[in-house]
């Protein structure tokens, strides 16, 4: 495939100014650079996200391929994918043609300075796919540009079977990996590796945790007595990604438990009874351990419960997966002094509703930002397959998936999904 193609392919192309998308034939990608990869798309995601651009809501000038999600298998690599390609990132050098893929939503070169120490969503190369400077995947190929840097091979987790198909893993569920799960792991992570929980995790109180002092020759302190170890944390907004956030956490902590047998119990919250709905039946579904405790609550309750848990202390740490002024008011809410708010909803302009005093008398981190979604992808991939009974579904009353339709039903699916009128779609285009 490589040079110029004449071969066309079925795309999804938004145009401008906004609610204009159009099902095209396009020119099938090729290979531009030594490090690109084209990529034969199985599914395709349409995301929330997509519709900030489809509305006009971006400032987006130019016509393109939208999308940011897809899965699919390799069919042609640039001239630096070879078997010598020391010193690259892995895939330069065993990436083949016919390996199966995901990418996150943003490309991420793995050889500047934030992708050696995983801030990988900071690369210096980082493109947005489903923008006029890199066509998106809700197309039949795509074009993946430092592709050794930026695709995760599915056969890392698992080995697909003859025909492809990884066994207890669906396709449908692999377009979660290329945003939100990892984004909902990343949230649940933050908290667990904040250092304003290390106490509870491993039983020495602060500051004997992480790097001492070498002046210091303290005694040894007595290890914390379990009753102030009990994990309390509260995961803000039940969207996709809030589901993510849950699952993940509850994941990890069910992994803690294991070897601590510390008590954990987790809020979910959300004022839109149908999520709550729909995060109850998920809920039910995780099979928790006896130490673990996990209630689904709007906001009213949600105050009462970790009153009650808490003794009106308050959450280690808040997830908080909305990324607006009141869903950060309820998180400062309900953390407690030296707690922690690990916030992955995108904030949009407006101050932050406190102020430093605030933040002073609570001695409150924060943790802000987008998701090194890279980084991130071997730990998705592994609740992806414990959590299966959650994730493997489309259509289903536990699944985030509602649909999977042809390329050809994409106007009425972006109508549809801009007016809430359906769940998350995928697009397989080769139906
Ligand atoms: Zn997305
Ligand atoms: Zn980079």
């Amino acid at each position: 495939m490589d040079g110029a193609s004449q071969e066309t392919q079925k795309a999804v192309k938004w145009y401008p100014p906004a609610y204009d998308v159009r099902v095209e034939r396009v020119p099938v990608p090729v290979i531009e650079h030594p490090d690109d990869v084209i990529v034969k798309i199985q599914l395709s995601g349409l995301c929330g996200s997509d519709l900030h651009v489809y509305r006009g809501h971006e400032g987006v000038e130019k016509e393109h391929i939208g999308g940011h999600e897809f899965v699919g298998t390799v069919v042609s690599m640039g001239s630096s994918f070879r078997p010598d390609a020391v010193g690259r990132p892995e895939l330069y050098s065993t990436l083949k043609v016919g390996d199966k893929v995901v990418s996150p939503f943003t490309v991420s070169c793995g050889e500047c300075h934030y992708c050696r120490v995983g801030f990988t969503c900071r690369c210096t190369r980082s493109i947005l796919f489903g923008t006029p400077t890199l066509p998106g995947g809700q197309a039949q190929f795509i074009r993946v540009p430092w592709a050794g840097g930026t695709l995760f091979k599915v056969d890392s987790i698992a080995v697909p079977s003859a025909d492809g198909s990884i066994p207890h893993l669906t396709n449908s569920s692999l377009l979660l990996m290329a945003d939100i799960l990892p984004t909902g792991a990343f949230a649940a992570l933050q908290a667990l590796q904040h250092v304003k929980n290390a106490p509870m995790l491993t039983a020495v109180p602060y500051p004997f945790n992480g790097y001492m002092p070498n002046i210091l020759s303290a005694g040894k302190p007595l290890p914390l007595p379990l009753e102030d170890r009990i994990l309390t944390f509260a995961v803000i907004g039940l969207g996709p990604v809030g589901v993510c956030a849950a699952v993940s956490l509850v994941d990890m902590l069910e992994d803690i438990v294991q070897s601590t047998r510390i008590p954990y119990r987790v809020v979910t919250v959300d004022p839109n009874e149908s999520r709550r709905d729909k995060m109850q039946k998920i809920a039910t579904n995780l099979s928790l351990s006896q130490l673990g405790t996990i209630r689904v609550a709007d906001i009213p309750e949600a105050t009462q419960v970790v009153g009650e848990w808490t003794a009106g202390i308050g959450c280690n740490a808040v997830l908080e997966i909305v990324g607006n002024n009141s869903a950060l008011s309820l998180s400062y809410d309900l953390v407690q002094p030296f707690g922690l708010i690990s916030s992955v909803g995108v904030l949009q302009e407006p101050p932050l509703p406190f102020n430093g005093r605030q933040m002073f008398d609570k001695n409150v981190s924060f943790d802000f930002g987008r998701c090194p979604v890279r980084s991130m992808l071997p730990i998705a991939a592994k609740i992806l397959l414990n959590r299966q009974n959650v994730f493997g579904d489309v259509g289903g009353e536990c699944s985030l998936i509602d649909r999977v339709v042809s390329l050809d039903e994409a106007v009425k699916s972006y109508e549809l999904f801009d007016k809430g009128m359906c769940g998350k779609i995928l697009f397989d285009p080769w139906i």
